[in-house]
């Protein structure tokens, strides 16, 4: 706008130079003309004229009478020669400025006639032949013309002031009339440098102007640039841990099979997930939760090669692209690598941590060459590997499609069982060694599939524990043998298991409560197993829970001791009852020393905090004469009774019948899993 304005100025300015440059052009001309009118005032100047007229007419008169005088030295031919002076003056006279003074006036027009009329006499008298008659009438003829001729030049001479007198004045309105144009153009001059300046500090503004968008447009350039490549990273990488996202790997995984065809290289997928992330996310809250896939995420990085490629594909799930020769035997190693390092306990900005991984892996072969088929077939080798016990990986076989179709429609009968009553409690009898007694039972769940018959334990509880139907068995498994334990006489115990996802969900000492008071069964009566596995976070919810249930009287015992990370950790922060020596310590003593000390050690570490002991999966005499002389509080294990349904465990609670077995080992035949 202001430019726009400045411009209308600047055209308005240029017009009025343009004018005035017009004016004084004109001025100049005029100028000019006066100029050349008073040069010419001044070459034919009447005055001047005309009394040169009226002086060579006296002359020629004075020379008529000088010519009649004798020895005068002047002759015919002098007065001739005047004669043609006047002769020519008249003819000057007839032309220019004095014909204009002689139209002026009648009178000078009549001197004028006058004068031509006597040149026209004198001219005839000169032709006459040369007598003194003759120039004495040529002397009169000319005496004649000289006042007439006196008065025309005074007249001429005043006409000429006049002239002149126009003329300076006109000269003199010129010289203003220039002097204003002068002036005018000089205010216009400082008006257009003005302008000139004034559009060059607009211009400079202008320019700055410009300079700052353009400034302003190249770091929005830069930023957009940045932006874009934040959106693609974004794109292509998890925000929470940095690694490249499901999107990313799959790009690579393509780009990888692409060279491998050419190249003919090795390459392995591995998938692997953790086990009970969902534990630390529920007990620890998520930003531990958060905290925990972070250092997986770094332990992973430092357990690849370069050139290794890890990801994270969503939740706990990760994967690695491993190329290169010397496969399957490198994945192998990766694999044992990262379940070695994920495994080993966290420390998440003050609370402690253990997950284990599961690896799943695939090696590219002619028939398994596509990423999605080496992705599910990396998957259903995981899934092989959690199944068959956590903390482990596999290889991908041609069989596991099969299995995996087994697993899915075990899942979806698993998911019918509870309602359609097809869970057992089972039964194994626990023996004190000084009392020679049994002490109480531990209940073990079975479930009976219609098709498949009895199935274990370890075959569903994994299962129903990545499902979240654990709960509600242990629940049901709880107040089961609640209710079967509070049939049995005197103060025989039954200790009853629970999943370490059962321990961290919220219901749990409800559940055990409502148990106890449904079924009668007194509370001391009761010993609830947890795995060290369920204790895998050192945290205060996981100590509060443990009260909880410990303040409502029952026993609390630390199953399959030894196995964990954690334990001595929590022997200190939590008074157990009982430990319970994990089978496989048990079942190695006898040959391995090693084993041996272990079990001594545990049992003396007991002894010493005020717990009892139990050694579990107690298989020989040797190994009951062992854990005796070491100071082991009770035993359990198929040299006494393998797990029976309720109704066939009676006869251990008749009197008498324990003290036989433990002297002779074996148990009554009826159906065992
Ligand atoms: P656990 O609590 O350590 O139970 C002991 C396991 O050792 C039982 O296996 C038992 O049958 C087995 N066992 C006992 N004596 C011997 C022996 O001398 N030799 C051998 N080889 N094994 C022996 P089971 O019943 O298959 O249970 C396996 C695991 O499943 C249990 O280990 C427990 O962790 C879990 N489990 C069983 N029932 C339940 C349940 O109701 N709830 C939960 N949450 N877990 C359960
Ligand atoms: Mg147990
Ligand atoms: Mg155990």
């Amino acid at each position: 706008m202001r430019v726009k304005r400045a411009r209308l100025v600047k055209l308005g300015l240029l017009g009025l130079v343009l004018a005035l440059a017009l004016a004084a052009a004109y001025t100049s001309s005029l100028i000019v003309q006066q100029q050349q009118t008073l040069r010419e005032v001044s070459r034919y100047n009447p005055t001047w004229l005309v009394s040169q007229a009226a002086l060579e007419i006296s002359r020629l008169e004075g020379l008529t009478m000088a010519a009649l005088v004798p020895d005068s030295g002047v002759d015919e031919d002098d007065v001739q020669l005047w004669f043609d002076i006047v002769m020519n003056r008249a003819q000057v006279l007839e032309s220019g400025e004095l014909a204009g003074l002689v139209s002026a006036s009648p009178e000078f027009a009549a001197i004028a006639a006058e004068f031509r009329r006597t040149m026209r006499v004198g001219q005839a008298i000169m032709e006459e032949p040369a007598t003194p008659g003759r120039l004495r009438r040529l002397h009169a003829l000319f005496g004649a013309l000289n006042a007439p001729m006196a008065r025309l030049a005074a007249a001429s001479n005043t006409h000429g002031g006049e002239l002149a007198a126009q003329d300076r004045r006109q000269l003199g309105n010129l010289h203003w009339l220039f002097a204003s144009i002068l002036g005018a153009l000089t205010l216009c001059a400082f008006g257009l440098i003005g302008a000139l300046l004034r559009r060059n500090r607009l211009l400079a503004q202008a320019r700055t102007k410009v300079e700052q968008q353009n400034r302003a447009l190249e770091r929005r350039d830069h930023e957009l640039l940045a932006q874009n490549a934040r959106i693609f990273f974004m794109a292509h990488h998890d925000a929470l841990t940095g690694l490249p996202n499901r999107l990313m790997f799959h790009d690579r995984l393509q780009e990888a099979l692409m060279q491998q065809r050419r190249w003919g290289d090795g390459i392995a997928l591995l998938c692997l997930d953790l086990d009970h992330f969902k534990q630390v996310n529920d007990t620890l809250g998520h930003p531990v939760g958060d905290m925990l896939l972070k250092a997986v995420a770094g332990r992973l990085r430092e357990c690849v090669r370069d050139g290794d490629m890890v990801a994270r594909l969503g939740g706990d799930e990760f994967a690695v692209l491993q190329c290169g020769a010397r496969q399957p035997e490198r994945a192998s190693e990766l694999a044992q690598r990262i379940v070695e390092k994920l495994g080993a306990p966290y420390d998440l900005g003050g609370d402690r941590a253990v997950v284990g991984a599961s690896v799943g892996i695939a090696v590219v072969t002619p028939d398994l060459c596509s990423a999605d088929t080496l992705l599910r077939s990396a998957d259903l080798a995981l899934y092989r590997a959690k199944a068959d016990g956590r903390g482990s990986f596999r290889l991908f076989e041609s069989g596991m499609d099969e299995q995996m179709r087994a697993r899915r429609t075990l899942e979806r009968d698993l998911r019918e069982a509870l309602a359609q009553n097809e869970f057992e409690v089972f039964y194994q009898p626990v023996f004190h060694l000084q009392g020679q007694c049994v002490s109480g039972f531990e209940a073990l769940i079975r479930w009976r599939h219609p098709d498949r018959g009895l199935i274990p334990p370890v075959q569903f509880i994994p299962i129903a524990e990545e499902l979240g139907l654990i709960v509600p068995m242990g629940e049901w498994v709880l107040a089961q043998a609640c209710a079967d334990a509070v049939t049995w006489p005197g103060d025989v115990m039954v200790a009853v298991n629970l999943s370490p996802v059962q321990f961290y969900s919220p219901g749990l000492v409800a559940a055990v409560r409502q148990a106890l008071q449904r079924s009668g069964l007194p509370a001391r009566r009761l010993e609830l197993e947890i795995t060290e596995s369920a204790l895998l976070q050192d945290s205060k919810t996981v100590l509060a829970t443990l009260h909880e249930l410990r303040a409502l009287g029952l026993r609390t015992a630390l199953d399959d001791f030894g196995t964990g990370y954690s334990s001595l950790s929590y022997l200190r922060s939590f008074p157990f009852d009982k430990l319970k020596i994990d089978q496989s310590f048990v079942r190695e003593m006898a040959y391995r020393p090693d084993c041996r000390a272990i079990v001594k050690s545990v049992l003396d570490l007991a002894h010493e905090l005020g717990m009892t002991t139990t050694a579990e999966g107690v298989e020989t005499e040797e190994q009951l004469d062992q854990l005796r002389r070491d100071g082991c509080t009770e035993v359990q294990g198929f040299l006494f009774d393998r797990p029976r349904p309720a109704a066939d465990i009676r006869h251990w609670l008749a009197p008498g019948a324990d003290g036989s077995v433990l002297r002779r080992g074996g148990g009554v035949r009826t159906e065992t899993v």
